[in-house]
C-alpha cells in the first residue's frame, strides 16, 4: 500500500496541487487519520465540504440506503430524492426553481449562462456582466474570466468577453459599471478564496438597488457560504438582500459532489427545454446525501450552535495571537475565518499550514497572506481546544523560522 503521497503521487498525478504531507485513510467527526493512525484535527473540513465531519452515520446511512436502490438515471427521467432535495432548498431559501449540477464552478456556470440568456430575450444589447476584483468562481473558463483574480485566467486566453470587473465594497465602481447593458452582477458575500472578506451591508444593497433599476440579474456565488457555513442557512440572510439566483456546491453534498442554482420564479424562463444540462446534476446518490444533510444543518438548533462554536473558535483564536502576535486580523463570519499575517510573516501562510500538519491539525489558506479556518460544523470543544494547542505549537516554531527579515 502507498504510504507516502508525497513519494508517490507525481509519477501518476499532474502537478497542480502540492498537497501537504499527510495521507488521511480515514476520519471520525472532526478528526482524520492515516494507515499509522496518526491523527489530525481538522480545521479545513475539505475546504468547508465535510460541514457534518468525517463518516457521519446519517450520511453514511444515506448513501448506503441508496446505493442498493438506484444510482443514476440523467436527466431523461426525474428520480424521487432530486425533487425531495429541490423542494426543501426551496422551502428553505426565498427562491423558487433548482437547477442541479455537480460543482460549484458549474453552478456559477450556469447561473450567468441563465443571465445572458434571459437577457437575450427580453432586452436589446445587454449582455455585459459585472464581477469583482479578487472574487473566486471556480475553474472553468467562463468561471475564471469572470473571478477577479487575472493570475486564474491569464494564460488561457481568448477568454470570453463582455465581463467587467469592479471594486468590492466599493459602491462608486458598481454605480460606474452597472447600467442598461448589465445582464448579470455576480458577487461573493464573502470573498472566501480572496482572504475572507466579509461584503459590507451597504455595498450588497446597492447591487441589489442598481440590478433593480436596470433590470439585471443579481447573482450571489454561495458556493463556500451557503448551507450553514456562517451560521444561518445561506449568508444572504445576514444581509436582508434577497439575490435573485444563489449558486451552490461545497457543503451541500458534505463530501458528496453536488451543485445547485436556486432561482426567483421571474427568472426561471431564461432557460427553455434544451437551453442547459448536465448528465449527472441531480444525480440521486448525491441528491438523498443532501436531503439528509440539509435536514440537520437546516435545524435552527444546529444553526445556533454554528454562531456559539463561532465565538469560541474566535476567542481561542485571538488568546493565542494576543500571546503569539503574528496575525494582524482576525475576520470572519460563523465557521469561515480568516487570519492575515503582519508584516514580518508576509506571504508564509503555506508554510504555517505546513507547520499545522507537522504538529497534528489542517487549516488552509486563503491567498498567501491569510490562514483560513474551515473546521466541520459539528466540531466540539474539545477538537477545537485540542487543534488549537496543536495550532499554538505550528506557531511556535513558525515564528522561529519563518521571519521576513
Ligand atoms: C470553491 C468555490 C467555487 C468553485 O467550486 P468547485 O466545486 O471547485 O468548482 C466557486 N465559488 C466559490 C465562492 C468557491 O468557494
Amino acid at each position: 500500500m502507498i504510504t507516502n503521497l508525497k513519494l508517490k503521487h507525481l509519477d501518476y498525478f499532474l502537478d497542480i496541487y502540492a498537497p501537504v504531507d499527510f495521507l488521511p485513510t480515514h476520519g471520525k467527526g472532526s478528526r482524520l487519520y492515516d494507515v499509522n493512525n496518526n491523527m489530525v484535527i481538522d480545521f479545513s473540513a475539505g475546504i468547508a465540504v465535510n460541514s457534518l465531519g468525517h463518516a457521519h452515520p446519517a450520511l453514511t446511512g444515506a448513501i448506503v440506503d441508496q446505493a442498493s436502490k438506484l444510482w443514476h438515471c440523467s436527466n431523461i427521467m426525474v428520480n424521487q430524492p432530486s425533487i425531495e432535495l429541490a423542494r426543501l432548498l426551496v422551502e428553505k431559501s426565498c427562491f423558487d426553481k433548482v437547477f442541479f449540477c455537480n460543482s460549484g464552478t458549474e453552478a456559477n456556470e450556469a447561473a450567468l449562462k441563465l443571465a445572458r440568456r434571459y437577457a437575450l430575450k427580453n432586452f436589446d444589447k445587454k449582455n455585459k456582466i459585472v464581477a469583482f476584483k479578487n472574487s473566486f468562481h471556480g475553474r472553468t473558463l467562463f468561471a475564471v474570466s469572470v473571478g477577479g483574480q487575472t493570475k486564474y485566467s491569464q494564460d488561457f486566453a481568448p477568454l470570453p468577453s463582455g465581463i467587467e470587473h469592479g471594486i468590492f465594497n466599493d459602491i462608486n465602481s458598481a454605480i460606474s459599471l452597472i447600467n442598461h447593458e448589465t445582464a448579470a452582477v455576480i458577487v461573493e458575500p464573502i470573498q472566501a478564496e480572496g482572504g475572507v472578506i466579509t461584503a459590507d451591508i451597504n455595498f450588497l444593497k446597492k447591487l441589489r438597488e442598481l440590478c433593480d433599476k436596470y433590470n439585471a440579474i443579481l447573482i450571489f456565488d454561495e458556493v463556500q457560504t451557503g448551507i450553514g457555513r456562517t451560521g444561518k442557512l445561506f449568508a444572504y440572510e445576514h444581509y436582508g438582500v434577497e439575490p435573485d439566483i444563489i449558486s451552490l456546491a461545497k457543503a451541500l453534498g458534505c463530501g458528496f459532489p453536488i451543485g445547485a442554482i436556486l432561482i426567483k420564479e421571474k427568472f426561471a424562463n431564461g432557460f427553455d427545454i434544451g437551453s442547459h444540462g448536465t448528465t449527472f446534476g441531480g444525480n440521486p446518490l448525491a441528491c438523498s446525501v443532501a436531503i439528509v444533510a440539509l435536514k440537520i444543518i437546516s435545524n435552527p438548533e444546529f444553526l445556533t450552535q454554528v454562531s456559539n462554536k463561532s465565538t469560541d473558535f474566535f476567542n481561542m483564536l485571538n488568546n493565542i495571537n494576543n500571546e503569539l502576535q503574528i496575525y494582524e486580523e482576525i475576520r470572519g463570519t460563523g465557521l469561515l475565518i480568516g487570519a492575515e499575517l503582519k508584516n514580518e510573516y508576509k506571504n508564509k501562510a503555506r508554510n504555517l499550514m505546513d507547520l499545522g500538519f507537522k504538529y497534528g491539525v489542517a487549516t488552509l489558506t486563503a491567498t498567501t497572506n491569510v490562514t483560513r479556518f474551515t473546521p466541520p460544523l459539528i466540531i466540539n470543544p474539545i477538537d477545537i481546544s485540542y487543534g488549537f494547542e496543536r495550532f499554538y505549537n505550528a506557531i511556535k516554531e513558525f515564528k522561529v523560522t519563518n521571519i521576513n527579515n
